[in-house]
């Protein structure tokens, strides 16, 4: 299986399941911008291990929240590595909280980094894309986006809206060679995860029918497969990568 050509651009990228990606990535011999918002050590961590491992990698810092600094994301990330092959729509936010406390401000910023982010990153490279007839754009929903949860309301709706997204993205440009999935992962042990409280955590994993929870890497096989030249005949689609949680 190998990836198809061009620079893979994967938001997130310093840290977690998008730091799995990007690693990932360039392991399959694809040229790999990171996008970050704050950390910039933690991104020049990972374009170090990649270059480390004859890698190409840059990092990018870009709050995928504003149009502006996603095209210039897929810019920069151009200008870099040449033109782009693979998006992976990563990064994203939680700020809980149960619907009647739910702070207008969270709600926004939620659906801002975890939706807006996904739809301007898709446009900013989406031209690119049609020109050269080639692309694989995988976005990083979640189960929740798919089942709901108590408490992530702000967070379920821009997942859900992720997956709307991408089914329509994916009818649009299926005769261009181009597709565009989607993963939902369940729990993955990440910074994300690690700041529930440990009763909800356990909680959790004793409904995980595989017995533990996710890893970054468990995220990442799922995206390259996505991203392979093989994967061409698969679009619009939602793979759960949860250990069974959500069947
Ligand atoms: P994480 O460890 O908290 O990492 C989040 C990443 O997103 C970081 O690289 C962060 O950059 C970046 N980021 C945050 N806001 C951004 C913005 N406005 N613009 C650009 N980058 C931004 O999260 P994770 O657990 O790896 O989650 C990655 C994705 O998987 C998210 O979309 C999440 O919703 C989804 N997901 C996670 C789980 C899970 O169990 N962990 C389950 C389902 C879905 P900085 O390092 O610069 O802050």
């Amino acid at each position: 299986m190998g990836l198809i050509p061009g620079t893979a651009v994967v938001t997130g990228g310093s840290r977690g399941i998008g730091k799995a990606i990007a690693l990932k990535l360039a392991q399959l011999g694809a040229p790999v911008a990171i996008g970050y918002t704050k950390n910039t050590a933690k991104a020049e961590d990972v374009v170090a291990v990649i270059r480390e491992n004859g890698g190409k990698a840059v990092a990018i810092q870009a709050d995928v929240s504003h149009p502006e600094e996603c095209e210039k994301l897929i810019k920069q990330a151009e200008e870099f590595h040449g033109p782009i092959g693979i998006l992976v729509n990563n990064a994203g936010i939680t700020r809980d909280g149960l619907l009647l406390r739910l702070k207008n401000e969270a709600w926004q910023d939620v659906l801002a980094t975890n939706l807006d982010g996904v739809f301007y990153c898709i446009q900013a490279c989406l031209r690119g894309m049609i020109k050269r007839r080639s692309g694989r754009i995988v976005n990083v929903a979640s189960i929740v986006g798919l089942h709901g949860n108590a408490g992530q309301a702000n967070y379920a709706a821009a997942k859900a809206g992720v997956i709307g997204l991408t089914k329509s993205a994916a009818q649009e440009v299926a005769k261009r060679g181009i597709t565009v999935n989607a993963v939902a992962p369940g729990f993955i042990a990440t910074d994300m995860t690690a700041a529930l409280a440990e009763k909800i955590q356990d909680e959790y994993l004793a409904k995980i029918p595989v017995g533990r929870f996710g890893s970054p890497e468990d995220v990442a096989t799922a995206v390259a497969f996505f991203c392979s030249a093989e994967a061409g005949y698969i679009t619009g689609q939602v793979l759960a990568v949860d250990g069974g949680l959500a069947m």
